[in-house]
């Protein structure tokens, strides 16, 4: 099985992605968001952390880094992993080299999902989680059937505070400045594969994911 990179813009759908593979193949999903936003809040690192990401600015790499080393080290050696939304720059991409190679570990495939601004727009503005059991919706694509409730356990869905027009543009903004790059710095290494990220899109990175 190959340890997978995801690319893509902010709300891109990279989650859902990541989950149906963890269904499909097992994958443990990594996502520096969601080790970012599981970070007690009422502690100073959280309350730091959770100013930047509502404003959609990046938090210092050494914070991700760490968190990130911490979550691999917790893999077993029989678990392969998918990473969303590390590395987010070439400093990051950089890192993410020694890290593995000090734990001897490889990243085999890197995929980025391409998918226009209008649409990531609206996946975000759309977003709801369920913060009891995490099932995920989205107003205009995959709605509830009462508003706002969850449909598996009734709790109330709640949205992401990043998930607003205004942050997003920024989130979009530092995707285009500082990751965007990535792409060819991992062409260049033979690593990346671009797939459709509106139509067909699982069933692409299934037959991208067992291709040799
Ligand atoms: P995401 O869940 O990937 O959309 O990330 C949400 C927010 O967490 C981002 O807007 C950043 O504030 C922060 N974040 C996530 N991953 C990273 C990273 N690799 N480096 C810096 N900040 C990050």
């Amino acid at each position: 099985m190959k340890n997978i990179l995801f690319i893509a813009p902010p709300a891109a759908g990279k989650g859902t992605q990541s989950d149906l593979l963890v269904q499909k193949y097992g994958y443990v999903h990594i996502s520096t968001g969601d080790l970012l936003r599981n970070i007690d809040p009422q502690s100073d690192l959280g309350k730091e952390v959770n100013e930047l990401i509502k404003m959609g600015k990046l938090v210092d790499d050494r914070i991700v880094l760490e968190l990130l080393k911490e979550k691999l080290l917790s893999l077993k050696s029989s678990e392969h992993f998918i990473l969303d939304g590390f590395p987010r720059n070439l400093t990051q991409a950089k890192e993410l080299e020694e890290l593995l190679s000090e734990l001897n570990m490889s990243l085999d495939l890197v995929i980025s999902l391409n998918v226009p601004y209008d649409i990531a727009f609206k996946r975000a503005l759309g977003r709801l989680n369920c913060p009891n059991c995490k099932a995920a919706y989205n107003k205009f694509f995959k709605p509830s059937k009462v508003n706002d409730i969850c449909d598996a356990c009734g709790s109330t869905l709640v949205s992401r505070t990043d998930d607003n027009p205004e942050t997003f543009k920024v989130r979009y903004e530092a995707y285009m400045e500082s990751t965007m790059p990535l792409i060819d710095y991992y062409k260049n290494a033979g690593k990346l594969v671009e797939v459709d990220g509106v139509n067909k899109t699982f069933g692409r990175i299934v037959s991208v994911i067992n291709d040799d």
